[in-house]
């Protein structure tokens, strides 16, 4: 049917004739004339009809927006003056001989130009028009590119691309999980894989020594500002390699698309344990794009009357640190209540701080809501820790540990972000030796990853002393976002079966959920690892969209539902019953045979 893509053709077609399908982009009327913008996959082509050729006209006039069509015509340069130097194919119109209309459309939700002035959801519900911009076809187009990169660069490198189910067990990934009622064993039900974990290494089990695969999971989680309920992994899993052999092979990928795709060179990527990051910028993935740091000042503080600032200095699970900001003082009173404002979101009580006016000045230079709180010697102390220079503004945290670090580190990024501190380009970085576990408010130990993690240290050790043990996890992040993650595993059923102790499961549980796990482990389990990154995350950093979903082809809201099918939806009762399903009374959802 075609001979070109529109936004193929160029002054070296000129004298051809040629076959172009697409859109009616816009139709233009021009004195007798009528000029239409077609549009495919690959971009715009300005094609001319004039009235000539008395049927081919006839038919354009009938032409509307967004209507399917196949033309055939000249190739020729276009009139001197009527150039467009911003279209590929702007030096060169088709004059149409033939016109057929392969498929009318209704009026578009929304024309494709005004995009940016309709709802989310409208985009999302009429997706087959907003996937017509190029922006988006664009995005699309890059995935799939880095995508097929992805695989050679594993296929060189000796991995497998193998499936794994999608109808299987829970796996703990710390999330919830979607489950799908089994028909054929009435009562159970299958979930929907958090990620592949267990299958992965069970292949290593098996003996496929590497493994890799651009694999969907699914977590039933509050949907936060950037997550989706089904995502996409680059999931990878090798036997016989250290964390280093590892990490070098992820990294490396990682290096050779950004270097294809968008011509960087990312460097060698530096390492920073889990407990620096944490001290320096309160974040397992911290943002080397800005110099913000936390510095701490517990010691000096505990001595202080201010009890906002004594009562954590003096308290082992809290913090007190301070952020010193240059520039800062120039930040009005109501900016500072912004930002009072903002790390009450995530639980900081207040914000203390100090404007530097003027450092040759001393005290009197200073201006701040609580020094009258502190002695001078302590504020001067304060100061000298921070290296302060005049038209500085110091920020505070006082509370326990986990609050000042969400809320101070959330302000570090928030205040560089407002004050142009966010410096250009790509600050990638790996986190490694991060804690086995973390304790939750009940004081119940959870994997900081995931239970299969192995420590670094012997079982024994372990279960004297959980809260020290680290772990042989080790995350990849690219300007603050945590692009992927994977460790080492547990290959000995011993060190699982202390892991699982310690997370509160015991044998029996542990038997029943994982006792394929635990029987491979005693089949000849290899010393093995991997990891998996974020696809939907590193094309849209890549890309530099503003959400995953743009670079999804067909996501969720914000509550899980898509929009464009209406899905979830009500099932027949049929399909229930057959299900042994019944639902509660609820008006609403249940709906007729
Ligand atoms: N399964 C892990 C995750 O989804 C990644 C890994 O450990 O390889 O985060």
């Amino acid at each position: 049917m075609r001979s070109h893509y529109c936004g193929q053709l160029n002054e070296a077609r000129i004298g051809e004739t040629v076959s172009l399908c697409g859109w009616v982009h816009r139709r233009r009327d021009h004195g007798g004339v009528i000029f239409v913008d077609l549009r495919d996959r690959d971009g715009l082509c300005q094609v001319v009809f004039d009235p000539d050729r008395a049927d081919t006209f006839a038919q354009a006039e009938t032409l509307r927006n967004e209507f399917v069509v196949r033309v055939k015509g000249l190739v020729r340069a276009r009139p001197e003056g009527t150039v467009n130097p911003d279209l590929p194919s702007g030096a060169i119109e088709v004059l149409a001989h033939e016109l057929e209309i392969l498929s009318v459309a209704r009026t578009p939700a929304f024309q494709l130009d005004e995009h940016a002035s309709v709802s989310e959801d409208v985009r999302l519900r009429h997706r087959y028009i907003d996937l017509r911009r190029p922006e988006m076809i664009d995005r699309l187009r890059f995935r799939s590119k880095v995508c097929n990169s992805i695989r050679n660069y594993l296929d060189d490198n000796g991995f497998l691309d193998i499936e794994t189910p999608i109808l299987t067990r829970a796996t703990p990934e710390g999330a919830r999980d979607y489950l799908v009622p089994s028909r054929t064993h009435p009562g159970e039900f299958f979930a929907l894989p958090q990620s592949p974990q267990l299958f992965k290494q069970i292949l290593m089990v098996a003996g496929m020594d590497r493994y890799y695969q651009i694999a969907k999971c699914f977590r039933d989680e509050d949907l936060r500002a950037d997550r989706q309920p089904e995502f996409t992994q680059i999931d990878i899993e090798t036997s016989f390699m250290d964390e280093a052999g590892i990490m070098a092979v992820a990294e490396n990928m990682i290096r050779q698309i950004f270097q294809r795709h968008l011509d960087v060179d990312l460097g060698e990527f530096p390492r920073m344990t889990w407990g620096e990051a944490m001290r320096r910028f309160g974040s397992d993935k911290p943002d080397l794009r800005i110099d913000l740091e936390f510095t701490d000042i517990a010691d000096l503080m505990q001595g202080v009357d201010f009890k906002v600032f004594a009562g954590p200095a003096n308290d082992p699970d809290s913090r007190v640190v301070a952020l010193r900001v240059p520039g800062g003082a120039s930040l009005s009173r109501k900016e500072i209540d912004d930002y009072t404002r903002f790390v009450g979101i995530y639980g900081a009580k207040g914000l203390a701080w100090i404007k530097v006016n003027d450092l040759a000045a001393g005290i009197e230079g200073l201006q701040s809501p609580i020094i009258k709180f502190m002695p001078e010697d302590v504020v001067k102390q304060v100061l000298d820790r921070l290296q302060v220079a005049s038209g500085d503004i110091i920020f505070f945290g006082a509370d326990k540990a986990g609050i000042v670090n969400e809320a101070i580190g959330a302000l570090r990024l928030k205040v560089a972000a407002d004050l142009g501190q966010v410096k250009p380009g790509w600050a990638p970085l790996w986190v490694v030796d991060f804690p086995m576990f973390e304790r939750d408010k009940e004081g119940n130990l959870n994997s900081l990853h995931h239970p299969f993690t192995a420590p670094s240290c012997t079982p024994e050790a372990l279960r004297d002393s959980p809260d020290k043990a680290l772990s042989r996890a080790y995350d990849m992040v690219l300007n603050g976002t945590e692009l992927g993650g994977g460790s080492i595993r547990i290959n000995q059923p011993q060190m699982q079966q202390a892991v699982f102790d310690l997370l509160g499961i015991g044998e029996e549980e542990a038997q029943e959920k994982f006792g394929f796990l635990l029987n491979a482990l005693s089949s000849g389990c290899p010393p093995h690892g991997g990891l998996a990154f974020g696809l939907d995350r590193l094309i849209m950093l890549m890309t530099g969209a503003s959400s995953i979903r743009e670079v999804i082809a067909f996501p969720k809201t914000q509550s899980a539902a898509c929009p464009l099918t209406d899905a979830p939806g009500p099932v027949a009762a049929k399909q229930l019953r057959e299900l042994n399903i019944r639902l509660r009374e609820q008006p609403g959802t249940a709906s007729t045979d």
